[in-house]
């Protein structure tokens, strides 16, 4: 399944209580948000009660909510009018540059 393939039928479960732009855009960011915590929360219990070993029952589980990041981020993009295979080849493409300019590890959003 390719990105934009991904982003059109994530778009189908899509509902949203308000239909004004604000509404959505602010809803989808507390998903990608609340979406990213709930990775972090499997990740920290496996730390503390795990010794950090992840099983793969606990793996179905973080690749679920990885799954709940990708749809709140795909209708992102769809709000924002992106295709989401710009999405990823954009980024692709961003970390190759940095890469070739040897500023991986270095700070800042524009490098
Ligand atoms: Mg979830």
């Amino acid at each position: 399944m390719d990105f934009n393939e991904y982003q059109k039928l994530a778009g189908r479960t899509a509902m949203y209580a308000k239909s004004d732009k604000e509404f959505i855009l602010m809803y989808l960011c507390m998903g990608i948000a609340g979406e990213s915590g709930e990775i972090i929360e499997k990740v920290k219990k496996t730390i503390r009660n795990d010794a950090g070993i992840i099983t793969e029952e606990k793996k179905e589980a973080i690749q679920k909510e990885i799954g709940d990041v990708l749809w709140y981020l795909s209708q992102l993009a769809v709000v924002l009018e992106i295709p989401f295979d710009d999405v990823a080849a954009g980024n692709i493409k961003k970390l190759a540059e940095r890469a070739e300019r040897g500023v991986i590890k270095s700070e800042g959003d524009v490098r």
